[in-house]
C-alpha cells in the first residue's frame, strides 16, 4: 500500500524498521497511514506492515 510520506512522525506508530523509506530516526514512522497484514493472524509474530518500502538510505 502506497502512503503519503509526511514531514513529521505519525505519533500513533512506533517502528524500528530502519530500512524502510518511511522510517524516521527515533523509531518513528512518517507514513500518513499504514496497513498491516495478514487476515486471521494468531500472534504478533505473524503480522507485517505491508506499507513497507525499501530504502537505500542508512540511518
Ligand atoms: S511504513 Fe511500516 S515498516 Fe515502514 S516505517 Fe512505517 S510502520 Fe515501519
Amino acid at each position: 500500500m502506497e502512503a503519503k510520506k509526511m514531514e513529521h512522525p505519525n505519533d500513533g506508530v512506533k517502528c524500528i524498521v530502519n530500512t524502510c523509506e518511511y522510517y524516521m530516526s527515533g523509531d518513528h514512522c512518517a507514513a500518513e497511514k499504514i496497513e498491516v497484514h495478514p487476515k486471521n493472524a494468531t500472534g504478533s509474530n505473524e503480522t507485517d506492515c505491508v506499507t513497507f518500502k525499501p530504502s537505500d538510505k542508512t540511518y
